[in-house]
Protein backbone atom coordinates (compact mmCIF):
# COMPACT_ATOMS: atom_id res chain seq x y z
CA UNK A 1 0.00 0.00 0.00
CA UNK A 2 1.34 3.48 -1.11
CA UNK A 3 1.90 6.15 1.80
CA UNK A 4 0.44 9.75 1.59
CA UNK A 5 1.08 12.97 2.83
CA UNK A 6 -1.94 15.18 2.50
CA UNK A 7 -1.56 18.93 2.34
CA UNK A 8 -4.65 21.00 2.60
CA UNK A 9 -3.83 24.76 1.92
CA UNK A 10 -5.35 27.65 3.94
CA UNK A 11 -5.10 30.59 1.92
CA UNK A 12 -5.85 33.99 3.62
CA UNK A 13 -6.53 36.19 1.03
CA UNK A 14 -10.18 36.69 0.31
CA UNK A 15 -9.29 36.05 -3.28
CA UNK A 16 -8.15 32.45 -3.24
CA UNK A 17 -10.16 31.69 0.04
CA UNK A 18 -12.55 28.94 -0.37
CA UNK A 19 -16.04 29.41 0.58
CA UNK A 20 -17.35 28.00 3.56
CA UNK A 21 -19.03 24.99 1.40
CA UNK A 22 -16.36 24.14 -0.38
CA UNK A 23 -14.65 23.43 2.90
CA UNK A 24 -14.85 20.14 2.98
CA UNK A 25 -11.19 19.10 4.37
CA UNK A 26 -12.63 15.59 5.00
CA UNK A 27 -13.60 14.96 1.42
CA UNK A 28 -9.70 14.77 0.41
CA UNK A 29 -8.89 12.05 3.23
CA UNK A 30 -12.14 9.81 2.20
CA UNK A 31 -11.14 10.46 -1.82
CA UNK A 32 -7.53 9.57 -0.80
CA UNK A 33 -8.95 6.95 1.16
CA UNK A 34 -11.07 5.58 -1.39
CA UNK A 35 -7.76 5.33 -4.04
CA UNK A 36 -6.38 2.88 -1.92
CA UNK A 37 -3.62 4.57 0.12
CA UNK A 38 -2.56 4.81 3.30
CA UNK A 39 -2.59 8.26 5.18
CA UNK A 40 -0.22 8.74 6.81
CA UNK A 41 0.13 12.68 7.48
CA UNK A 42 -2.15 15.58 6.83
CA UNK A 43 -0.67 18.70 7.01
CA UNK A 44 -2.03 21.98 6.94
CA UNK A 45 -0.74 25.26 6.17
CA UNK A 46 -1.93 28.48 5.59
CA UNK A 47 -0.79 31.20 2.89
CA UNK A 48 -2.09 34.57 2.16
CA UNK A 49 -1.99 33.39 -1.77
CA UNK A 50 -0.42 31.04 -3.86
CA UNK A 51 2.51 30.89 -5.29
CA UNK A 52 2.82 30.27 -9.36
CA UNK A 53 6.25 28.23 -8.62
CA UNK A 54 5.30 26.03 -6.06
CA UNK A 55 1.28 26.87 -4.66
CA UNK A 56 3.37 27.21 -1.24
CA UNK A 57 6.30 29.22 -0.15
CA UNK A 58 9.63 27.58 -0.84
CA UNK A 59 9.97 26.89 2.51
CA UNK A 60 7.25 25.52 3.58
CA UNK A 61 8.01 22.84 0.69
CA UNK A 62 11.17 21.95 2.30
CA UNK A 63 9.65 21.25 5.45
CA UNK A 64 7.14 18.88 3.93
CA UNK A 65 10.33 17.47 1.99
CA UNK A 66 11.70 16.60 5.40
CA UNK A 67 8.49 14.96 6.62
CA UNK A 68 8.65 12.45 3.53
CA UNK A 69 12.02 11.87 4.20
CA UNK A 70 11.25 10.64 8.05
CA UNK A 71 7.95 9.04 6.92
CA UNK A 72 9.19 7.51 4.12
CA UNK A 73 5.63 8.69 2.62
CA UNK A 74 5.84 7.83 -1.42
CA UNK A 75 3.00 10.32 -2.84
CA UNK A 76 2.22 13.67 -1.67
CA UNK A 77 -1.44 14.64 -2.21
CA UNK A 78 -2.15 18.78 -2.60
CA UNK A 79 -5.77 19.02 -2.16
CA UNK A 80 -5.97 21.52 -4.69
CA UNK A 81 -5.15 21.89 -8.47
CA UNK A 82 -1.60 22.14 -9.11
CA UNK A 83 -0.06 23.64 -12.90
CA UNK A 84 2.18 21.43 -14.68
CA UNK A 85 5.36 23.85 -13.25
CA UNK A 86 3.79 23.36 -9.86
CA UNK A 87 3.55 20.06 -10.06
CA UNK A 88 7.46 19.94 -11.72
CA UNK A 89 9.05 21.81 -8.88
CA UNK A 90 7.40 20.30 -5.92
CA UNK A 91 8.42 16.62 -7.13
CA UNK A 92 12.08 17.66 -7.30
CA UNK A 93 11.72 19.62 -3.88
CA UNK A 94 9.16 17.04 -2.04
CA UNK A 95 11.30 13.46 -3.57
CA UNK A 96 7.87 11.76 -4.11
CA UNK A 97 5.70 11.76 -6.19
CA UNK A 98 3.18 14.50 -5.93
CA UNK A 99 -0.49 14.35 -7.63
CA UNK A 100 -2.97 17.16 -7.48
CA UNK A 101 -6.97 17.02 -6.53
CA UNK A 102 -7.57 15.93 -10.17
CA UNK A 103 -5.32 13.37 -10.66
CA UNK A 104 -6.62 11.57 -7.64
CA UNK A 105 -10.30 11.80 -8.80
CA UNK A 106 -9.08 10.72 -12.14
CA UNK A 107 -7.86 7.97 -10.25
CA UNK A 108 -10.65 6.69 -8.44
CA UNK A 109 -12.56 6.99 -11.68
CA UNK A 110 -10.09 4.57 -13.57
CA UNK A 111 -10.47 2.06 -10.80
CA UNK A 112 -14.26 1.94 -10.72
CA UNK A 113 -15.14 2.60 -14.45
CA UNK A 114 -17.15 -0.36 -15.39
CA UNK A 115 -18.53 0.18 -18.87
CA UNK A 116 -16.72 0.51 -22.00
CA UNK A 117 -18.08 4.00 -22.08
CA UNK A 118 -17.11 4.80 -18.60
CA UNK A 119 -13.60 3.78 -19.33
CA UNK A 120 -12.87 5.86 -22.65
CA UNK A 121 -14.38 8.62 -20.54
CA UNK A 122 -11.84 8.08 -17.94
CA UNK A 123 -9.20 7.61 -20.03
CA UNK A 124 -9.96 10.64 -22.43
CA UNK A 125 -10.03 13.38 -19.06
CA UNK A 126 -6.85 11.35 -18.16
CA UNK A 127 -4.71 11.78 -21.65
CA UNK A 128 -6.49 15.54 -21.85
CA UNK A 129 -4.95 15.88 -18.31
CA UNK A 130 -1.63 14.59 -19.32
CA UNK A 131 -0.95 16.22 -22.26
CA UNK A 132 0.24 19.87 -21.57
CA UNK A 133 2.16 17.64 -18.68
CA UNK A 134 3.86 16.56 -21.48
CA UNK A 135 4.93 19.14 -23.70
CA UNK A 136 8.50 20.23 -23.29
CA UNK A 137 10.39 19.09 -20.40
CA UNK A 138 6.82 18.01 -18.62
CA UNK A 139 6.50 15.39 -16.07
CA UNK A 140 9.97 13.66 -15.48
CA UNK A 141 7.92 10.43 -17.02
CA UNK A 142 11.07 7.96 -15.17
CA UNK A 143 9.44 9.11 -12.15
CA UNK A 144 6.26 7.83 -12.78
CA UNK A 145 6.61 4.58 -11.23
CA UNK A 146 3.01 3.03 -11.03
CA UNK A 147 0.53 3.13 -8.44
CA UNK A 148 -1.83 6.54 -7.81
CA UNK A 149 -1.87 8.91 -10.39
CA UNK A 150 -0.59 6.79 -12.78
CA UNK A 151 -3.13 4.22 -13.13
CA UNK A 152 -5.41 3.97 -16.16
CA UNK A 153 -3.65 4.61 -19.32
CA UNK A 154 -0.76 2.79 -17.94
CA UNK A 155 3.19 3.57 -18.25
CA UNK A 156 3.92 2.48 -21.47
CA UNK A 157 0.97 4.54 -23.23
CA UNK A 158 2.51 7.92 -21.25
CA UNK A 159 5.81 7.25 -22.96
CA UNK A 160 4.29 7.82 -26.51
CA UNK A 161 5.02 10.58 -27.90
CA UNK A 162 2.65 13.68 -27.86
CA UNK A 163 1.32 13.15 -31.50
CA UNK A 164 0.06 9.65 -30.49
CA UNK A 165 -1.60 10.60 -27.25
CA UNK A 166 -3.19 13.71 -29.44
CA UNK A 167 -4.35 10.43 -31.96
CA UNK A 168 -6.15 8.30 -29.23
CA UNK A 169 -7.22 11.32 -27.78
CA UNK A 170 -9.25 11.91 -31.44
CA UNK A 171 -10.41 8.50 -31.81
CA UNK A 172 -11.59 7.98 -27.78
CA UNK A 173 -13.89 11.27 -28.39
CA UNK A 174 -15.16 9.93 -31.44
CA UNK A 175 -15.98 6.05 -29.58
CA UNK A 176 -17.62 8.67 -26.95
CA UNK A 177 -19.55 9.84 -29.94
CA UNK A 178 -20.50 6.89 -31.78
CA UNK A 179 -21.51 5.59 -27.72
CA UNK A 180 -23.88 8.88 -27.48
CA UNK A 181 -25.65 8.78 -30.60
CA UNK A 182 -26.43 4.93 -28.86
CA UNK A 183 -27.40 5.90 -25.86
CA UNK A 184 -29.98 8.96 -27.84
CA UNK A 185 -31.46 6.28 -29.68
CA UNK A 186 -32.06 3.89 -26.81
CA UNK A 187 -33.74 7.18 -25.43
CA UNK A 188 -35.64 7.98 -28.06
CA UNK A 189 -37.16 4.36 -27.95
CA UNK A 190 -38.03 5.02 -24.43
CA UNK A 191 -39.64 8.29 -25.11
CA UNK A 192 -41.74 6.96 -27.90
CA UNK A 193 -42.94 4.44 -25.47
CA UNK A 194 -43.73 7.36 -23.03
CA UNK A 195 -42.00 6.18 -20.08
CA UNK A 196 -40.73 8.60 -17.97
CA UNK A 197 -37.27 8.53 -16.80
CA UNK A 198 -36.24 9.28 -12.77
CA UNK A 199 -32.59 9.55 -11.82
CA UNK A 200 -31.22 9.11 -8.23
CA UNK A 201 -28.93 12.17 -7.97
CA UNK A 202 -26.90 12.71 -4.42
CA UNK A 203 -23.73 13.09 -2.82
CA UNK A 204 -21.34 10.06 -2.76
CA UNK A 205 -22.22 7.50 -0.31
CA UNK A 206 -25.99 9.48 0.29
CA UNK A 207 -27.18 5.69 -0.79
CA UNK A 208 -28.58 5.93 -3.78
CA UNK A 209 -27.61 2.49 -4.96
CA UNK A 210 -28.93 0.94 -1.78
CA UNK A 211 -32.10 3.08 -2.88
CA UNK A 212 -31.96 2.01 -6.14
CA UNK A 213 -31.57 -1.66 -4.86
CA UNK A 214 -34.58 -1.42 -2.45
CA UNK A 215 -36.68 -0.15 -4.87
CA UNK A 216 -35.92 -2.73 -7.76
CA UNK A 217 -34.10 -5.41 -6.28
CA UNK A 218 -31.16 -4.65 -8.32
CA UNK A 219 -28.44 -6.36 -7.45
CA UNK A 220 -25.53 -3.90 -7.72
CA UNK A 221 -22.55 -3.80 -5.06
CA UNK A 222 -22.83 -1.59 -2.24
CA UNK A 223 -19.97 -0.53 -1.00
CA UNK A 224 -18.90 2.07 1.93
CA UNK A 225 -16.58 3.58 -0.40
CA UNK A 226 -16.75 6.80 -2.59
CA UNK A 227 -17.42 6.22 -6.21
CA UNK A 228 -18.61 2.77 -6.78
CA UNK A 229 -21.02 3.75 -9.31
CA UNK A 230 -19.43 5.14 -12.13
CA UNK A 231 -21.96 4.52 -14.70
CA UNK A 232 -25.42 5.10 -14.73
CA UNK A 233 -27.63 1.92 -14.26
CA UNK A 234 -30.86 2.12 -15.25
CA UNK A 235 -33.97 -0.51 -13.85
CA UNK A 236 -37.16 -0.85 -14.60
CA UNK A 237 -39.72 0.18 -11.86
CA UNK A 238 -43.86 -0.34 -12.23
CA UNK A 239 -45.64 2.20 -9.85
CA UNK A 240 -49.02 1.17 -8.06
CA UNK A 241 -51.02 2.83 -10.29
CA UNK A 242 -49.25 0.34 -13.14
CA UNK A 243 -47.59 3.45 -14.21
CA UNK A 244 -44.03 2.02 -15.71
CA UNK A 245 -40.95 4.23 -14.69
CA UNK A 246 -37.06 3.80 -15.45
CA UNK A 247 -35.23 4.39 -12.69
CA UNK A 248 -31.23 5.45 -13.17
CA UNK A 249 -28.33 5.56 -10.30
CA UNK A 250 -25.51 8.14 -11.40
CA UNK A 251 -22.42 8.53 -10.20
CA UNK A 252 -21.23 10.03 -6.97
CA UNK A 253 -21.46 14.08 -7.27
CA UNK A 254 -18.78 15.61 -5.26
CA UNK A 255 -17.41 19.58 -4.34
CA UNK A 256 -15.44 21.25 -6.25
CA UNK A 257 -15.76 18.65 -9.40
CA UNK A 258 -12.97 20.51 -11.27
CA UNK A 259 -14.65 21.77 -14.32
CA UNK A 260 -12.85 19.44 -16.79
CA UNK A 261 -14.14 16.60 -15.57
CA UNK A 262 -17.63 17.92 -15.86
CA UNK A 263 -17.28 17.97 -19.38
CA UNK A 264 -15.32 14.97 -19.82
CA UNK A 265 -18.00 13.32 -17.78
CA UNK A 266 -21.53 14.88 -19.37
CA UNK A 267 -22.47 11.50 -21.14
CA UNK A 268 -22.47 9.48 -17.89
CA UNK A 269 -24.49 11.90 -16.60
CA UNK A 270 -26.87 12.86 -20.19
CA UNK A 271 -28.96 10.26 -17.97
CA UNK A 272 -29.49 12.72 -15.62
CA UNK A 273 -30.10 15.69 -18.08
CA UNK A 274 -32.58 13.54 -20.33
CA UNK A 275 -34.93 12.70 -17.01
CA UNK A 276 -38.86 13.19 -16.11
CA UNK A 277 -38.04 13.62 -12.58
CA UNK A 278 -35.08 13.94 -9.84
CA UNK A 279 -34.98 11.92 -6.75
CA UNK A 280 -32.02 13.84 -4.79
CA UNK A 281 -30.79 11.70 -2.08
CA UNK A 282 -29.61 13.32 1.07
CA UNK A 283 -27.63 11.52 4.16
CA UNK A 284 -29.34 13.47 6.86
CA UNK A 285 -26.69 11.42 9.64
CA UNK A 286 -23.65 13.41 7.95
CA UNK A 287 -23.14 16.49 9.72
CA UNK A 288 -22.19 17.91 6.66
CA UNK A 289 -25.56 17.12 4.66
CA UNK A 290 -25.85 20.95 4.32
CA UNK A 291 -22.47 21.04 2.05
CA UNK A 292 -23.24 18.18 0.59
CA UNK A 293 -26.79 19.09 -0.60
CA UNK A 294 -25.00 22.33 -2.29
CA UNK A 295 -22.40 20.48 -3.99
CA UNK A 296 -25.28 18.73 -5.68
CA UNK A 297 -27.05 21.95 -6.82
CA UNK A 298 -23.92 23.18 -7.69
CA UNK A 299 -23.43 20.67 -10.19
CA UNK A 300 -27.49 20.49 -10.95
CA UNK A 301 -26.87 23.76 -12.11
CA UNK A 302 -23.66 23.11 -14.28
CA UNK A 303 -25.58 20.99 -16.36
CA UNK A 304 -28.95 23.71 -16.27
CA UNK A 305 -31.31 21.50 -14.56
CA UNK A 306 -31.71 22.55 -11.45
CA UNK A 307 -35.29 23.48 -12.06
CA UNK A 308 -36.18 20.27 -13.00
CA UNK A 309 -38.98 18.38 -10.82
CA UNK A 310 -37.10 16.99 -8.00
CA UNK A 311 -37.83 14.69 -4.62
CA UNK A 312 -35.71 15.22 -1.82
CA UNK A 313 -35.34 11.92 -0.24
CA UNK A 314 -33.82 12.28 3.38
CA UNK A 315 -32.00 8.94 3.70
CA UNK A 316 -30.52 6.86 6.66
CA UNK A 317 -33.37 8.05 9.59
CA UNK A 318 -32.31 5.30 11.39
CA UNK A 319 -29.30 6.15 11.92
CA UNK A 320 -30.73 9.21 14.19
CA UNK A 321 -30.81 9.20 17.82
CA UNK A 322 -32.33 12.59 17.92
CA UNK A 323 -35.88 13.01 15.82
CA UNK A 324 -36.11 16.70 16.71
CA UNK A 325 -32.95 17.40 14.26
CA UNK A 326 -35.28 15.42 11.58
CA UNK A 327 -38.82 18.20 12.55
CA UNK A 328 -35.79 20.69 12.16
CA UNK A 329 -34.34 19.90 8.76
CA UNK A 330 -37.21 19.37 7.12
CA UNK A 331 -38.21 22.63 7.84
CA UNK A 332 -35.32 23.43 5.22
CA UNK A 333 -36.60 21.06 3.11
CA UNK A 334 -40.42 21.38 1.72
CA UNK A 335 -41.89 18.76 0.21
CA UNK A 336 -38.85 15.79 1.15
CA UNK A 337 -39.74 12.27 2.33
CA UNK A 338 -38.05 10.23 5.02
CA UNK A 339 -36.72 7.22 3.84
CA UNK A 340 -34.13 4.62 5.43
CA UNK A 341 -33.38 2.93 2.00
CA UNK A 342 -31.64 0.08 4.27
CA UNK A 343 -34.37 -0.37 6.79
CA UNK A 344 -36.94 -0.21 4.34
CA UNK A 345 -38.85 2.38 6.01
CA UNK A 346 -40.33 5.10 4.12
CA UNK A 347 -40.58 3.38 0.57
CA UNK A 348 -44.33 3.79 0.34
CA UNK A 349 -44.94 7.10 0.68
CA UNK A 350 -41.56 8.00 -1.20
CA UNK A 351 -43.35 5.28 -4.12
CA UNK A 352 -46.64 7.90 -3.63
CA UNK A 353 -44.38 10.93 -3.87
CA UNK A 354 -42.99 9.81 -7.16
CA UNK A 355 -46.48 8.68 -8.46
CA UNK A 356 -47.52 12.05 -7.28
CA UNK A 357 -44.93 14.08 -9.10
CA UNK A 358 -45.03 12.31 -12.46
CA UNK A 359 -48.66 12.60 -12.37
CA UNK A 360 -48.19 16.58 -12.51
CA UNK A 361 -45.44 15.99 -15.47
CA UNK A 362 -46.95 16.97 -18.79
CA UNK A 363 -45.90 15.14 -22.31
CA UNK A 364 -46.32 16.03 -26.05
CA UNK A 365 -47.45 13.72 -27.52
CA UNK A 366 -48.69 13.13 -31.30
CA UNK A 367 -51.52 10.71 -31.52
CA UNK A 368 -53.44 8.70 -34.23
CA UNK A 369 -56.58 7.97 -32.32
CA UNK A 370 -59.56 5.53 -34.41
CA UNK A 371 -62.47 7.02 -35.68
CA UNK A 372 -64.28 4.40 -33.56
CA UNK A 373 -62.85 5.56 -30.12
CA UNK A 374 -64.10 8.98 -29.76
CA UNK A 375 -64.59 8.29 -26.30
CA UNK A 376 -60.09 8.68 -26.03
CA UNK A 377 -61.00 11.82 -27.73
CA UNK A 378 -63.33 13.26 -25.37
CA UNK A 379 -60.98 12.03 -22.30
CA UNK A 380 -57.77 13.89 -24.05
CA UNK A 381 -59.60 17.02 -24.31
CA UNK A 382 -60.71 16.39 -20.36
CA UNK A 383 -57.18 15.59 -19.55
CA UNK A 384 -55.03 17.52 -21.45
CA UNK A 385 -54.70 20.44 -23.76
CA UNK A 386 -55.33 19.75 -27.17
CA UNK A 387 -53.09 21.64 -29.83
CA UNK A 388 -53.85 20.34 -32.51
CA UNK A 389 -56.56 18.15 -34.45
CA UNK A 390 -57.41 16.34 -37.64
CA UNK A 391 -59.48 14.01 -38.73
CA UNK A 392 -58.89 11.42 -41.66
CA UNK A 393 -61.06 8.36 -42.65
CA UNK A 394 -59.50 6.80 -40.31
CA UNK A 395 -57.95 8.25 -37.18
CA UNK A 396 -58.37 11.67 -35.25
CA UNK A 397 -54.60 12.83 -35.15
CA UNK A 398 -53.95 14.87 -32.31
CA UNK A 399 -51.35 17.00 -30.92
CA UNK A 400 -51.89 17.24 -27.04
CA UNK A 401 -50.25 18.50 -23.99
CA UNK A 402 -50.85 15.13 -21.48
CA UNK A 403 -50.28 14.07 -18.17
CA UNK A 404 -47.47 10.93 -18.22
CA UNK A 405 -50.19 8.86 -16.54
CA UNK A 406 -52.92 9.66 -19.48
CA UNK A 407 -50.46 9.75 -21.73
CA UNK A 408 -48.99 5.75 -20.91
CA UNK A 409 -52.59 4.53 -21.36
CA UNK A 410 -52.49 6.49 -25.25
CA UNK A 411 -49.18 4.77 -25.76
CA UNK A 412 -50.29 1.87 -28.58
CA UNK A 413 -52.11 5.29 -30.04
CA UNK A 414 -48.83 6.96 -30.46
CA UNK A 415 -47.79 7.92 -34.06
P1 LIG B 1 -24.23 5.91 -2.98
O1 LIG B 1 -22.80 6.29 -3.08
O2 LIG B 1 -25.10 7.12 -2.88
O3 LIG B 1 -24.69 4.98 -4.05
O4 LIG B 1 -24.39 5.16 -1.57
P2 LIG B 1 -24.58 3.59 -1.25
O5 LIG B 1 -25.95 3.16 -1.61
O6 LIG B 1 -23.44 2.86 -1.85
O7 LIG B 1 -24.51 3.62 0.33
C1 LIG B 1 -23.34 4.03 1.03
C2 LIG B 1 -23.32 3.41 2.41
O8 LIG B 1 -24.42 3.89 3.19
C3 LIG B 1 -23.45 1.89 2.41
O9 LIG B 1 -22.61 1.39 3.41
C4 LIG B 1 -24.91 1.65 2.75
O10 LIG B 1 -25.13 0.43 3.40
C5 LIG B 1 -25.19 2.80 3.70
N1 LIG B 1 -26.61 3.18 3.71
C6 LIG B 1 -27.39 3.49 2.64
N2 LIG B 1 -28.66 3.77 3.03
C7 LIG B 1 -28.69 3.65 4.38
C8 LIG B 1 -29.70 3.81 5.39
O11 LIG B 1 -30.86 4.14 5.13
N3 LIG B 1 -29.31 3.62 6.67
C9 LIG B 1 -28.04 3.27 7.02
N4 LIG B 1 -27.77 3.10 8.30
N5 LIG B 1 -27.07 3.10 6.11
C10 LIG B 1 -27.37 3.28 4.80
MG1 LIG C 1 -23.68 4.25 -5.67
Amino acid sequence: MEKAIIVNIDFTDKKFRRSESDDLRDEIIELAKTSGVEIIENILCSRHEPTPSLLIGKGKAQEISFVVQDSGANVVIFDDNLSSTQQRNLEEILTAKTIDRTQLILDIFSKHAKSMEGKIQVELAQLEYLLPRLIGKGIVLSRLGGGIGTRGPGEQKLEVDRRRIQKRIAKLKKDLDDFSRHRENIRKRRKEKLIPCVSLVGYTNAGKTTLLNTLTDAKQAVRNSLFTTLDSLSRNLVLSNKQRVVLSDTVGFLSRLPHNLIEAFKATLEEVVESDLLIHVLDISDDKFYEHNKAVYDVLSELKIENKPIITVLNKIDKLEDKSWLQRIKKDFPNCVEISALEKEGIKQLLGKIEEKLSSLLLIVDLAIPINRMDLVDMIYKEGEVFSINYTSEHVEIQANLPVISANRLASFCK
